[in-house]
């Protein structure tokens, strides 16, 4: 039988409006006497009272009220304290507020099971009405204190949210960290989990820097150091790309080790966006989207700054379009700018492609990575800077591909438009070591070729002009002899000593300039070398050799090895060993009967990368002989170690050789030292009797030079070699 509860009808309807001064507490109990006797105390000490007599009603009148605190029996029909709390507990408004338990029972079991409901505070019965009010009060007032540290706290977290700023501090002896809601948001962590590692922190970081911004903050720590670092992170998703700044400092203990790290995390990506955009805005041309004025001024300077130090060249191409006006005035202006969009964007594709301007595909003659830039800087005025140049024809080679790209038809407005450009050189640090005179410098120029006549490119420097293009031109010519069958070898026989036999021969590359005559190696090498031509040059080399020494074996004219020139670059820059190898397959000749004349610059700059080339090269079969013996590092210590067949004695020591005792005793110890190795022993630069008698006392192996023949052509050697008595057979000199 449901219980006589007098109050039921009479606690809500004669429930009195809210004093919103006095606190309110919401009594449930379903013993009236109970009621009665805590209600005046509490009333008394100011307390506003409201009434339930069962747990069904004290959440019907704690939603209605939303007390302060709430008095709760534990024992009651329809639903007891214990799910009255647990209920409360989950209403958003119930999840803070105090509640004071009162019950008779006092074993174990109730007070735990209250507390796990979510009881604040435990009270038994019989219950001291006096001092209720006191116990009320105190709790009331640590609620207050509870109520502001949760609204400071949310203050905290809200100004947080709004400023996209959150805290994170580091307990370094535990490894623990912890952080706030705003970071959990950034991070894409879970709100309700604002603690973990410090590693789940870096694990959102943007992998590229992940490693940076880990070791910096160690080594903040470390050091006892304030860090900031900027970088992206991921949040929940991988495209939620954040950028932040961190910034942490060291909490310190008595003995000034860092025990804690505090830090800060911002978001900063919507300020880096908007003051990117400020900075296109500065540095940027609306029009073409290229770098205006004020960016060149820097890169300019950065150019400076950088070549300076590393002594290199540079060069500033002024660039203006020929006719521009006329292009505005006839098509209008969005015409205009059309054409300016299209210009930049084939002075973009030019710098992109000339980087390997005059050298075949992969045959670089410098693998810096290029710091080329194109700036708009006027109407129709463009600056390109060419950062590291090796020589000013560099920047004449640009010029060129610049002035032939624009000059190609544009379509504006469905009207084709041919447009030229006259372009104005400066070189650093010839021409100028500031911006400013590198610039006025490079208009004059541009002044000075539009006067010569539109659509072409000048130096500022007529020195360099010509130079430039004296040597600009004489490469595309050698490009073109080595194409168009330009180059010619010699060939300078090579005798036995003892018989006066030939034994072999050495192909000398010539140049057959169609207005200069001939033109020899030492005029065209370095030329070669520079621009990477070396390496065509030299694959025609090869194979010609190749060719004429398997020519003159079919002809019966003899068996003997033909030496080849080669240069370091070929080596260093090329792919020789392909190079020789395609030579040896397609004149199908014998390995052995080429022979390699390799410098020892080879292994000026590393002995072991020379030997090991020296070793791919002998795994050909190919002869290999070391030229110029005697000028260069000549360390003997090395030369057990390079599997070379042949030293040839440099011509300088053969030279004074009947005169200079000094120069004999060099070439006895060479011969010594040589066969000591098994290495065969050539002279080269024999002129006269005295010379050779000297040689052949010595023991040298083979000789060479204007006593026994010049280098020939290729006719005239076919005739030595018919005018042999005995045809040369390759015998064991090599
Ligand atoms: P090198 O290998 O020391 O060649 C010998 C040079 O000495 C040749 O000059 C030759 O004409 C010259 N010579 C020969 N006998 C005598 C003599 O009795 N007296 C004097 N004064 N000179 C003599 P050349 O043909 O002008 O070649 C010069 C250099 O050019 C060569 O020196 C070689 O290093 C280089 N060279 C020649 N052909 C090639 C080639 O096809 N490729 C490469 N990379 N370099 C080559
Ligand atoms: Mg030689």
């Amino acid at each position: 039988m449901k219980p006589f509860s007098p109050s039921s009808n009479k606690a809500v309807a004669s429930d009195p409006p809210r004093d919103h001064n006095r606190p309110m507490v919401l009594l449930v109990d379903d013993d009236v006497s109970s009621l009665i006797m805590a209600e005046g105390p509490l009333e008394d000490a100011g307390i506003q009272v409201v009434q339930a007599n069962d747990g069904v009603e004290a959440i019907a009148q704690f939603k209605k009220h939303q007390p302060d605190l709430v008095i709760m029996d534990a024992v009651m029909p329809n639903m007891d304290g214990f799910e009255a709390i647990a209920q409360i507990r989950q209403t958003e408004l119930g999840s803070h507020v105090p509640i004071l338990m009162t019950t008779g029972l006092d074993d174990l079991d109730s007070i735990t099971r209250a507390y796990d409901e979510g009881a604040t505070d435990f009270l038994t019965k019989p219950i001291n009405f006096f001092i209720l009010p006191y116990r009320v009060q105190y709790m009331l007032r640590s609620k207050d204190t509870a109520d502001e540290l949760r609204s400071s706290q949310s203050r905290l977290d809200n100004a947080q949210r709004i400023a996209r700023l959150g805290h994170w501090e580091w307990d370094i002896a535990s490894d623990t960290a912890t952080w706030s809601l705003e970071i959990a948001r950034m991070f894409g962590f879970d709100n309700r989990l604002l603690y973990g590692s410090m590693e789940s922190l870096f694990s959102k970081v943007d992998p590229s820097c992940r490693k940076e911004v880990r070791q910096n903050t160690e080594l903040a720590v470390e050091s006892a150091n304030s860090i900031t670092l900027e970088f992206d992170i991921f949040g929940r998703h991988e495209s939620d790309i954040r950028f932040v700044r961190l910034e942490a400092e060291p909490k310190l203990d008595s003995n000034g080790n860092c025990t804690h790290m505090l830090g800060t995390v911002q978001d900063i990506t919507e300020s880096a966006h908007a003051q990117k955009h400020i900075h296109d805005l500065a540095y940027y041309d609306l029009v073409t989207g290229l770098p205006n004025r004020a960016q060149l001024r820097e890169n300019l300077s950065q150019i400076l700054h950088w070549s300076e130090r590393q002594e290199n060249q540079f060069a500033l191409l002024f660039l203006d379009l020929d006719h521009f006006k006329q292009v505005n005035d006839s098509l209008g202006h969005d015409a205009g700018d059309e054409l300016l969009k299209q210009v930049s964007e084939r002075l973009a594709a030019v710098l992109r492609e000339s980087d390997t301007l005059s050298f075949p595909e992969g045959e670089h003659a410098d693998n810096s990575e290029s710091n080329d830039t194109v700036a708009r800087i006027g109407g129709d005025e463009f600056v390109v800077l060419l950062g590291c140049i090796n020589r000013p024809e560099d920047a004449a080679r640009v010029a060129e591909r610049i002035a032939e790209s624009v000059r190609e038809p544009y379509l504006l407005a469905d009207v084709e438009v041919t447009v030229t450009t006259t372009i104005g050189i400066s070189v650093y640090p010839e021409d100028g070591r500031d911006s400013e005179s590198l610039m006025k410098h490079a208009d004059v120029a541009m002044y000075h070729a539009k006067e010569n006549g539109r659509n072409g490119y000048q130096f500022y420097s007529t020195d360099i002009h010509e130079h430039a293009l004296s040597r600009f031109s004489m490469e595309r010519e050698l490009k073109h002899a080595i194409t168009e069958q330009g180059l010619t070898l010699l060939y300078q026989p090579k005798l036995d000593v003892l018989t006066g036999r030939t034994v072999g021969v050495e192909s000398l590359v010539r140049w057959n300039h169609p207005e200069r005559g001939e033109i020899a190696p030492a005029d065209f090498i370095p030329l070669a070398e520079e621009t990477g031509l070396i390496m065509p040059l030299g694959r025609w080399v090869l194979n010609e050799a190749a060719r004429q020494v398997q020519e003159w074996k079919t002809q019966g004219l003899g068996v003997f090895s033909i030496a080849v020139n080669c240069s370091p670059v070929q080596f260093t820059q090329g792919n020789m060993i392909r190079d020789i190898e395609d030579a040896i397959i397609n004149n199908n000749i014998d390995p052995n009967l080429l022979e390699i004349e390799l410098t020892e610059n080879l292994f000026l700059h590393n002995i072991e990368n020379g030997i090991e080339l020296l070793n791919n090269l002998k795994e050909l079969g190919v002869q290999i002989a070391l030229d110029g013996f005697g000028t260069g590092i000549s360390s003997l210590s090395y030369l057990k170690r390079l599997p070379v067949d042949k030293i040839k004695i440099d011509r300088t020591f053969v030279k004074e050789l009947h005169h200079d005792k000094g120069d004999e005793a060099i070439v006895s110890a060479i011969v010594t030292l040589g066969h000591r190795l098994n290495l065969s022993i050539v002279a080269e630069g024999i002129e006269n009797l005295e010379q050779l008698n000297i040689l052949r006392k010595l023991n040298c192996n083979e000789v060479q030079g204007y006593y026994f023949s010049y280098p020939l052509s290729h006719s005239d050697f076919t005739q030595w070699l018919e005018d042999q008595e005995d045809p040369p057979a390759k015998t064991g000199t090599g």
